[in-house]
């Protein structure tokens, strides 16, 4: 079953209403196991309405059209598919009596315009409203069918929901459904990345379920989405199924890079490693001013791993704090002290620092983007340099993240010796 979506309205052709009611549908139709080919939008105007029309029906099975189906001149989608269905519009005695109930009801009178919404293209069966004065159409074509649902949000969805989705699955026959999965990775380019997956898209292209797609998405990293069909008997535990195999396949090709799936977020990754081998955390941060200990706090059950953060973002503080010797507050030097001083004063086994220059103008002989993370109580106290891209926003950003990849991968390694507790040296 091939469907496409047609949203009617210059509104939207001007920018003025984004078309949110497309995105939704295609939404609906996925989970239905309904391959959505094609979104268009079209203004409103009879002769390219009635052209995206045949379009769609000259590729697809069923065309979703949304609005244009109210009482105003403007709305003239009813005319639009009576045209392509060849047939004249008739209007239904009992529509009539729906509408002047709701006028009734409302104690309004009703404008005689309204009497357009109870006209319907010859052969269409009328989709009972229940909120708007608008009804919905199906309207058959030879073995095609075209749904016409109204453009206000709310009205379009509880008609889909109600009439559209069961009327599709009836005419597909088998229960089917799509379903993702999003790998989320940090650390590899993203035609790196390409490249790494590129065996598993070749084998998966000739039976196309299930298919792979990369989405670069800046401080949230490149996004691995998986996309797996399911029918027969039971369609979800199918595609569930090809999900959870693929994305072994698709680990097993990029390992540490995948730090969490769907909405997880690098800090609740960290939480997680930190959580499992009961190891607490404390931060010291410069250029990031708090905001690596708002995000690990952001994270529900941080209390249970994350013992407080410093801002020393004054050099003094970094001296008489956390004990950074006389010399360049951004180096790496300075990045490892305020770890291990972080981690001694707030009595954690881990301590994370950074250190850096976020702009706009260079410090220390350090060019803007030079950040230093250090990171203590996990083996020997270590620090990694960077170099950010960016302005001072998106440096303090991207450091945020860097520093939680750098941790997260750290507590891997860690883990994978079989540490625990005390979390060892370093924190003197
Ligand atoms: P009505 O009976 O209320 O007039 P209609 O079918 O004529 O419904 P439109 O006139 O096309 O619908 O749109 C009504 C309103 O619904 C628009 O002003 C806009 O706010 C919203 N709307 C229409 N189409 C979309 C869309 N594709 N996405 C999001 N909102 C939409
Ligand atoms: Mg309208």
């Amino acid at each position: 079953m091939r469907c496409e979506v047609l949203a009617v309205g210059t509104e939207l052709l001007l920018g003025q209403v984004v078309d949110t009611n497309s995105a939704w549908i295609g939404e609906q139709l996925a989970a239905a196991g309904v391959d959505c080919l094609l979104q268009v939008k079209v203004g409103d105007n009879l002769g390219r309405i009635v052209r995206a029309l045949r379009d769609a029906l000259a590729r697809a099975d069923a065309v979703v059209c949304c609005g244009g189906l109210g009482p105003t001149p403007d709305d003239i989608t009813r005319e639009a598919i009576a045209e392509v269905m060849g047939v004249g519009l008739e209007t239904r005695p009992e529509l009539v009596e729906v509408i002047r109930g709701i006028y009734a009801a409302r104690a309004r009178s009703m404008p005689e315009s309204n009497l357009r919404q109870a006209q319907v293209p010859a052969g269409a069966e009328v989709i009972p409203q229940t909120r708007g004065t608008a009804p919905g159409l199906v309207c058959p074509l030879g073995d095609r069918v075209i749904y016409a649902v109204p453009g206000v949000p709310h009205e379009m969805r509880e008609m889909v929901t109600r009439a559209v989705l069961p009327h599709l699955a009836a005419r597909a026959g088998q229960r089917a459904t799509i379903r993702s999965r999003t790998l989320r990775t940090w650390g590899i380019g993203e035609s790196a990345l390409a490249e790494l997956v590129a065996p598993r898209l070749a084998a998966l292209e000739p039976a196309g379920n299930p298919t792979i797609a990369f989405l670069a998405s800046g401080i949230e990293g490149i996004k691995v989405r998986i996309t797996a069909r399911g029918a027969g008997p039971d369609p979800e535990y199918a595609a569930d199924a090809l999900l959870a195999a693929e994305e072994a396949e698709v680990r097993g090709l990029l390992g540490e890079a995948v730090f969490g799936v769907d909405d997880q977020t690098m800090e609740a990754a960290v939480g997680v490693l930190l959580a499992g081998s009961e190891r607490t955390l404390a931060v010291a941060e410069s250029l990031t001013g708090g905001l690596i200990g708002a995000r690990l706090t952001a994270v529900a059950g941080a209390s249970g791993w994350f013992r407080g953060g410093l801002v020393s973002y004054a050099s003094d503080l970094k001296r008489d704090l956390l004990g950074v010797v006389e010399g360049p507050v951004v180096s790496a030097e300075a990045a490892t002290a305020m770890a291990e001083g972080a981690a001694r004063l707030l009595a954690a086994d881990v301590g994370l620092a950074v250190t850096g220059v976020a702009g706009p103008t260079e410090q220390d002989g350090q060019p803007v983007g030079t950040v230093f993370v250090g990171l203590a109580g996990l083996g020997p106290t270590s620090s990694r340099r960077l170099q950010l891209a960016g302005g001072r926003e998106t440096i303090r950003q991207l450091t945020v993240v860097h520093a939680g990849d750098l941790l997260r991968r750290a507590l891997l390694h860690a883990a994978g010796s079989g540490a625990g507790g005390g979390g060892g040296g370093g924190a003197g």
